[in-house]
């Protein structure tokens, strides 16, 4: 078993199965011999097999998916789902919980397979009364070739001798599949030539969506023919030149850059051109070619050395640093062999995905945006400055360690960027089976442009505020484009960890002005600086905490360098002049320190007097509620505080003592447990008889279940990522207020682990769309 979480079958049969042990499985295995011994194909083989699974095992369903081609699981057979999703219901391997089966090659038996977590629901099989589920690996030779399935309606704990007994029917559906019946041969077979079959490789997800096209492999690497120089002055000649196109090719990028409105985008490259005139880095090509080398041979050999230095280090930044070094490193060579630029821009397709081994911010807008789908990097990470200019430009991005040697240029390539998978050469049928899930997001989005002009009311009239979550000045024109009402949260910290240092007063007050006024007269909540624990600063020694999340982190640092939180207070009081301002500290943990930043705010303000600038129309300060400390001092804090907004997402950290940057604890307790409806009620009704308004800007607040369960406590006001816009106003559109209250009264005191599943009852008994 791959985890007991998994698991819920015991040794015996608790619940009283009704199937009757080894007697009954000698017969269902005779009875099986007897189907593949007698006539049929292979597909009416098999949908005689399942329906005797299923009566044999008493079983509501019995299910088998078979392995194509790219290692899609796809639905062959079913007794107890609807029919017409045979065929036409494919899953990735590892994704959900057939699809964990096949990655794990393990069996599953749960007797509550929508709360588990890889839980999938696919609508066109029907199996929304199927509670219970048992799977098992059809193995063949060492391979999954498939996974059969059992469903039950009750919620029942599957016995051991059950999953046993499927385990056995499965090696004779094995036998079935490995006739070549069902599926051709060739398709699966792993003795053809690789370059020419359909692969999968898994990765990370490093930027969402989904994207086809043809391979463009990044730049092959430039051999550098002759080593030593002939005439050194002449080198330094030509390393002279190549460095003034490099540069103004960089100016050239980065006056695109700000022609586009890309902001961040913009910053990053100004950051990449000083790298680009960094001193040390130039001097020492020099150096070498002074030493006898040609300019090519010591822009590698420098390159060699810095890779050498650095590459053992850790730290995330500086392993950033590096890539920015060799891309600047290939862009030189570019220019000393008169290429320019890497992409060669005439001879691509028309959808392009990239495939490199890193890449540099610099060297992805080098492609034609118009034509460009996705980007699949050997090497980087999220925050890495492609990933972040690949996210503004809406393009989705796969991490996969092996992609250049898997790859060909111009095969055909799906990128799945939510689930960190690339289809190599996928068949015809995953294709269009992509086109259909792009085509589906694609409706989806049309239907949430549609409601973006209706009231944001439910069903039974209650008015809810959406807000954004933003951190980039890219994310702005979502405001306009999602009708929300304004920003709930605006982190400021994006802009602070792309720079190589921290930026001054002036800088931040350009920023923030231009927030401003790009949100026009919707408000914008400024959070201030929130970093530390996870956030790294380039700039700023970090020190080694042990728990970096119960560290120095947010309001700490700012209060322990009043400097830095007094120059951003400086920057938000400038940029407003004579606009509304909110200001909001992060991870307050007690009253003293909302006061300690509130004072460093009126020192700010007084300046402003005494240097006789404009000050804000209107100052609203108001503080993060993600510390449980902050829920004993309610009634000293909330007299002195303009807005309350709950940060579920540290709140739920810390409620629960679990990390949600550990994969191991990040989901192990859940924000629709009865505990943080508590605590949450409580608050609701704290703030409302303060008369202080309160908000949520955590991640669930964004998520549709979630978002309802929050408007039954009793919110208002939920603040989310732009994309959760549509999904959550669909949601409350559909909701009853009045309805939902009266029935979460009763789950307040119960003792779940979590009831999202009756809150999901809920929601689909009483039509609310989730
Ligand atoms: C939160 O903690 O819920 C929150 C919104 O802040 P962040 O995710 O930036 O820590
Ligand atoms: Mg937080």
């Amino acid at each position: 078993m791959s985890s007991t979480l998994d698991t819920a079958y015991g040794s015996s049969d608790p619940n009283g199965t009704g199937y009757g042990g080894g007697a009954s499985s000698r017969r269902l295995l005779a009875r099986l011999r007897d189907v593949m011994a007698g006539s049929g194909s292979g597909q009416e083989r098999l949908d005689k097999i399942v329906t005797l699974i299923a009566a044999e095992m008493g079983a509501d369903v019995c299910s088998c998916y078979v392995m194509r081609a790219g290692e899609v699981l796809e639905l062959f057979a079913t007794e107890g789902l609807n029919k017409s999703a045979v065929h036409n219901t494919r899953l990735r391997v590892g994704e959900g919980i057939v699809g964990d089966i096949a990655g794990q090659a393990r069996p599953i038996a749960l007797d509550n397979a929508p709360s588990h977590p890889s839980f999938a629901y696919r609508p066109e099989t029907g199996e929304d009364p199927f509670f219970s589920l048992a799977g098992v690996p059809i193995l063949r030779g060492g391979k999954v070739r498939g996974v059969l399935v059992i469903q039950h309606k009750d919620r029942r704990r599957f016995s051991e001798e059950e999953v046993e007994t499927l385990q056995t029917v499965a090696m004779v559906v094995a036998e079935l599949v490995a006739q070549g019946e069902l599926v051709n041969p060739q398709e699966v077979s792993s003795t053809g030539d690789p370059a020419l079959l359909p692969a999968r490789l898994s990765g990370t997800a490093m930027s969402g969506g989904l994207a086809m096209g043809l391979a463009v492999v990044h730049r092959p690497q430039l051999t550098i023919r002759q080593m030593v120089a002939e005439d050194t002055e002449a080198e330094l000649e030509r390393f002279g030149t190549a460095l003034t196109s490099m540069h103004s090719a960089i100016d050239d990028l980065l006056a695109a850059a700000a022609l586009a409105g890309l902001g961040e985008p913009k910053d990053i490259l100004e950051t990449y051109r000083m790298f680009a005139e960094d001193r040390g880095w130039l001097s020492r090509i020099r150096e070498a070619i002074r030493m006898g080398l040609t300019a090519e041979a010591a822009v590698q050999q420098v390159q060699n050395d810095t890779r050498a230095r650095m590459s053992h280090l850790t730290d995330p930044y500086i392993r950033e640093r590096l890539l920015d070094f060799e891309d600047l490193t290939n862009r030189l060579l570019m220019h000393l062999s008169g290429k320019g630029s890497g992409a060669d821009l005439g001879t691509l397709p028309d959808d392009i995905i990239l495939v490199a081994r890193s890449m540099g911010p610099a060297e992805l807008l080098d492609y034609d945006q118009r034509r460009l789908r996705g980007l699949i990097l050997e090497e980087g990470s999220p925050a890495s400055h492609v990933c972040i200019v690949a996210r503004a430009l809406n393009i989705p991005v796969v991490q996969a360690s092996e992609a250049l040697s898997r790859i060909e240029p111009l095969d055909q390539l799906i990128v799945d960027g939510d689930h960190g998978q690339v289809y190599v050469r996928p068949a015809e049928d995953i294709q269009m089976a992509f086109a259909d899930a792009m085509a589906l997001r694609s409706r989806k989005e049309q239907m949430y442009a549609e409601i973006r002009g209706q009231p944001s009311l439910t069903r039974d009239g209650a008015p809810i505020s959406i807000q954004l979550n933003c951190g980039m000045i890219l994310d702005l024109p979502h405001l306009k484009a999602s009708g929300a009402e304004g920003i709930g949260l605006y982190r400021t910290e994006i802009p602070f960890m792309v720079r190589s240092s921290y930026p001054d007063v002036h800088t931040q007050t350009d920023l923030y002005a231009r927030i401003m006024d790009e949100a026009g007269d919707k408000p914008v909540v400024f959070r201030t600086l929130d970093v530390g624990g996870d956030k790294v600063l380039p700039y700023m020694a970090a020190g080694n905490e042990e728990n970096p999340a119960l560290g120095w982190r947010a309001v700490r640092i700012g209060l322990d360098h009043p400097s830095l939180l007094r120059q951003q207070l400086r920057s938000l009081l400038r940029a407003a002049a004579g606009r509304p301002l909110s200001v909001m500290f992060p991870m307050i943990a007690e009253v003293a320190e909302f006061d300690a930043a509130r004072r460093l705010l009126e020192l700010e303000l007084k300046r402003l007097e005494t240097q006789e600038l404009e000050p804000p129309s209107r100052l609203r300060v108001g503080a993060m509620l993600e510390v449980p400390s902050l829920l004993w001092q309610l009634p000293s804090l909330l007299p002195r505080i303009d807005f309350l907004s709950v940060g579920s997402n540290d709140l739920t950290q810390y409620l629960f003592a679990a990390d949600r940057g550990n994969p191991r604890t990040a989901t192990r307790y859940d924000p629709l447990s009865p505990a943080m409806l508590c605590v949450l009620r409580r608050l609701v009704d704290a703030c409302a008889h303060a008369k202080v308004p309160l908000s949520i800007c955590g991640e669930m607040a964004g998520r549709p279940l979630d978002a309802m369960a929050l408007i039954g406590v009793g919110f208002r006001t939920l603040s989310m990522s732009p994309p959760s816009v549509g999904p959550v106003k669909t949601m409350l559109r559909s909701l009853d207020v009045a309805a939902l209250r009266e029935y979460m009264a009763g789950l307040f005191n119960v003792g779940d682990h979590s009831v999202r599943d009756k809150l999901r009852s809920f929601a689909k008994d009483h039509g609310v769309q989730i």
